[in-house]
């Protein structure tokens, strides 16, 4: 299909004058060919969506069925398309009817009105979805097969969904490509995913870099500073020193987040702050609702620059200026890590992201894995998942404690990526003796 051809629509139903990057068109592109499967792994809010959509519009006649793991998720999305005047519509538990009546005598009919037919993989095992599923393949009125979210397929990442695993079967009875998308995926997940889904050998990849070059990030030890709270202090005022002159609307000011693994501590590290004239919260679940929310909300408009809070802070806040992450302590895993510290920096400016290590922390981390573990013996898929976070802090713990490579890898190979070092972005490449060094002597203290 014509390079043209896809710009034009583009704009004339999605009123976009460009695409959000190259990645996205190249996806698009491919796509609209109609040639092999894809897999189209991006960060959230990077366009995913349009990437099937575009397609799905251009290919005149027929249906795209869209795999969407949350009902919610599809009403937005069918929301969307249809104030964009693109006909889309859902077949789940909750479709009424007379609706659904209307749906399926559209869905049967020669020229389906209907462009994209968003169905939770519940539904998968319903006669209706059956009976629609081998219409369409009998009349060839498939375009595409997508699966959003498509890490849902995978024990490995958060949101396995066992539904998700019966998708790849339906490429039994058909042979049109599939198309499947998700947030930035490791690589075990990815693996699961091309597996699953049985996607075709050759098929075409679009893979952003995990790579944030904005970023700085390293490693600070509690037990051989002098005074920590000093030391965190100093390092807030640093990064967030250097806009003061300037007159920024307050919630474009810069910020920070202090993410501790208990309660307790977000209350300790916020009122050490405070006392110390640091503008400061402290966020975690313990705190009544309307506490909570109103902590946030200072903190997102920009009142309060500083929240101390535990990891359950963090979700779905897109906000541009976080100029630090600090982890009070140690991150879970390098996953964890990557999407806690990847909060920094959204804006696209120089960020700063650090690990207050402490051994103490790292105990009773493993304390409590050693419980779970004990607990999960009986319990096939609870031990794995267990065994699994254990090696995942393992991991992160040793990044901490014995760092021998630029910290930027540590993503990069979770996401089974290759990279250079970062040189610069990284206190492992700036100055690797002192890295060194400071380990040494931390390890030698925590022996004694
Ligand atoms: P993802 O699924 O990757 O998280 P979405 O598909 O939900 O992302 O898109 C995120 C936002 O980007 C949406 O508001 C969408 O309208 C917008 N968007 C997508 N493509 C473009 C584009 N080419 N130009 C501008 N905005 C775009
Ligand atoms: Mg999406
Ligand atoms: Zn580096």
């Amino acid at each position: 299909m014509d390079t043209q051809v896809i710009l034009d629509a583009l704009k004339k139903h999605f009123n976009f004058e460009k695409f959000k990057s190259k990645l996205q068109k190249k996806a698009v592109i491919e796509i609209c060919q109609r040639k092999n499967d894809v897999y189209v792994s991006m960060p959230t809010g990077s366009g995913k969506s349009l990437c099937y959509q575009l397609p799905a519009v251009l290919y005149e006649k027929k249906v795209t069925i869209v795999f969407s793991p949350l009902l919610a998720l599809i009403k937005d999305q069918i929301d969307h398309l249809l104030a964009l005047n693109i006909r889309a519509a859902s077949l789940n538990s909750k479709t009424v009817v007379a609706e659904r009546n209307a749906l399926l005598a559209d869905l049967k009919s020669v020229s389906p009105n209907t462009k994209l037919l968003y169905v939770c993989p519940e539904q998968t095992k319903t006669s209706t979805f059956k009976d629609l599923f081998y219409h369409l393949v009998k009349f060839d009125k498939l375009a595409y097969i997508v699966v959003d979210e498509a890490h849902c397929v995978s024990q490995w990442g958060h949101d396995f969904r066992p539904e998700y695993l019966k998708l790849g079967a339906l490429r039994d009875d058909c042979a049109v490509p599939y198309i499947a998308l998700t947030a930035t995926a490791g690589a075990e997940v990815t693996k699961d995913i091309v597996s699953s889904l049985r996607l075709s050998k050759d098929h075409k990849k679009y893979k952003s870099s995990c790579f944030r070059h904005n970023l700085f990030y390293d490693v600070v030890y509690q037990n051989i500073i002098e005074n920590p709270y000093q030391h965190l202090k100093d390092f807030i005022q640093d990064c967030l020193a250097e806009e003061e002159e300037i007159s920024l609307p307050k919630e474009k000011k810069s910020c920070g987040i202090i993410y501790c693994r208990t309660r307790e501590q977000t209350e300790i590290v916020s009122e050490k702050l405070k006392k110390m004239g640091v503008k400061a919260l402290c966020y975690h679940a313990g705190l009544r609702n309307k506490d909570r929310l109103e902590y946030q909300d200072k903190w997102f408009d920009g009142d309060i620059p500083v929240i101390c809070a535990t990891i359950s802070f963090g979700m779905g806040v897109d906000k541009g200026s976080v100029r630090f992450v600090v982890h009070w302590g140690v991150p879970k895993d390098p996953a964890s890590y990557y999407q806690e510290s990847g909060r920094a920096g959204r804006d696209g400016k120089p960020s700063k992201c650090r690990i207050y290590y402490n051994r103490s922390d790292k105990k009773a981390v493993e304390f409590h894995l050693a419980h779970d573990l004990g607990k999960a013996r009986e319990n096939e898929a609870r031990r794995i998942k267990t065994e699994n976070a254990i090696k995942g802090f393992n991991k992160i713990a040793a990044f901490c404690e014995n760092p021998t490579e630029c910290r930027h890898k540590l993503f990069s190979t979770h996401f089974g990526e290759s990279m250079e070092d970062c040189k610069k972005m990284c206190d492992f490449c700036v100055d690797k003796t002192a890295v060194q060094k400071m380990s040494e002597n931390f390890l030698t203290k925590s022996i004694q």
